[in-house]
């Protein structure tokens, strides 16, 4: 197997053949093909594609690259859910427990922030000590015990979408069906699951723009999943504008738990209910999405999913208080406002530029080693459809370094769109695909 020949045959849109796709991923897991050539590679995909048997042989590579998950000690349906990466998306984080709480297993392997997107370990780590790093043996036992567990990719599952993915972040190759089908099913269908939803990002914040785009995406990943013996369903939903009103970890946190004590904006409700319900009927613990709601509406009312959280956060070495009382979670030392310039209407928010605006802050990473900052993000004041009053708050930014605030701002309020008038509600589901 030739490196560059490889990556010369797929940028002139050649077919690769499986054995050499398997090689090159080997190869790159164990390090000896560069990261600037992986990187190429990616490049060269991204703008000729993979035919289903080059993307079939990549996903498997990239799954068959560390260790499928044997969680047969669980007996129940395992099902988790993953999302192809939104704004303010932190559906993951109310969604596992409630799954749980109504007696579905989440084995959950999560991925961090990417380019504008946030990521659910990052969010999950903004939770005092609490850990992600944890070895399959004990994600096994937790699955078993506690009924879920989120981790990252460890080095022994799906290890090439680990360092993959990292790459990908900072060199502009995201964006790309193949990719993003093989990555997510990889490390999917590497964690045990006997089943699983898909939340397809659709609109301006998310990688997939247009509804076509994401159907694709969709398609592609239930046919990876078929492929592999899985049961995968999926909801294309509005990722048109931040779901929620919180962008940032430990907002997001803050606001997933305020989703447990029914008291979270109906957006995100709605998407959690949604996702979680087709959770509920795959893991066989309701006959009808209807019936799954109920039960999940039980489950906030009664209590229960908010003490799935907290037995979950207790049971990663996380600090159940921080649950109760969100002074304990990381706390940003300042705020300022974003105001409408006009009276009016918001008429659109461009969602990515409010990712970015949030990659700026400190809220996600601009290179593959960069720090980011808890604390630090935003509180939507207002969003689309609703109305404003010239100098009205919209945006309320989070920080702590004071050095990339007026750019912050000016991104906010270049991504927030007025008019007279109110525009038509679109629908937060927008397609089911199975
Ligand atoms: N989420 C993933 O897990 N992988 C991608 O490539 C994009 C979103």
């Amino acid at each position: 197997m030739q490196p560059y020949e490889l990556i010369k045959s797929k940028r002139d849109g050649g077919r690769l053949e499986p054995a050499d796709i398997r090689a090159f991923i080997q190869a790159y897991t164990a390090g000896t093909v560069a990261d600037y050539q992986m990187a190429a590679m990616c490049m060269a995909v991204f703008f000729r594609g993979l035919d289903s048997r080059e993307l079939g042989a990549w996903a498997r590579a990239m799954l068959e690259s560390g260790e499928v998950l044997d969680l047969s000690d669980t007996p129940a349906v395992k099902v988790d859910k993953h999302s192809t990466g939104g704004v303010g998306d932190k559906v993951s984080l109310s969604l596992a427990p409630l799954a749980a709480a109504c007696g579905v297993p989440v084995p959950m392997i999560s991925g961090r922030g990417l380019g504008h997107t946030g990521g659910t370990l990052d969010k999950l780590e903004s939770i005092p000590g609490f850990n992600v790093n944890l070895s399959t043996s004990e994600y096994r036992r937790l699955v078993r015990e506690v009924g879920c567990c989120l981790i990252g990719q460890t080095a022994q599952v799906a290890p090439a979408d680990k360092k993959l993915y990292a790459l990908r972040d900072v060199t502009a190759t995201v964006d790309c069906i193949p990719l993003i089908a093989s990555s997510i099913m990889s490390k999917k269908l590497a964690e045990g699951i006997d089943a699983l939803v898909l939340d397809v990002k659709v609109g301006s914040g998310a990688f997939m723009k247009r509804d076509e785009d994401a159907r694709t995406l969709a398609r592609t990943m239930i046919g990876l999943g078929a492929e592999m013996g899985r049961k995968v369903v999926a909801l294309l939903t509005d990722m048109d504008q931040p779901l929620g009103r919180k962008v940032g970890n430990a907002l997001e946190v803050m606001e997933a738990v305020d989703m447990l004590r029914g008291e979270a904006p109906d957006d995100y409700t709605e998407i959690t209910y949604a996702l979680t319900a087709e959770m509920l009927v795959l893991g066989k613990k309701a006959a009808t999405v209807d019936e799954a709601r109920e039960k999940l509406r039980k489950s906030v009312a009664d209590g229960s999913a908010l003490r799935k959280l907290k037995e979950i956060v207790l049971s990663q070495g996380g600090d159940p208080r921080s649950i109760d009382d969100y002074s304990l979670l990381p706390q940003a030392r300042s705020t300022v406002d974003v105001v409408a310039p006009r009276g009016g209407y918001v008429t659109g928010i461009d969602t990515e530029g409010v990712g970015l605006a949030g990659v700026a802050l400190g809220a996600g990473r601009q290179r593959v080693d960069s720090k980011i900052d808890p604390a630090v993000g935003f509180t939507l004041l207002k969003k689309t459809g609703e109305a404003v009053v010239k100098g009205e708050p919209v945006v309320r930014v989070h920080y702590n370094d004071e050095a990339p605030v007026e750019g912050v701002k000016a991104r906010l309020l270049a991504a927030y769109h007025f008019g007279d008038a109110a525009p038509a509600p679109r629908p937060l589901v927008r397609e089911r695909v199975e």
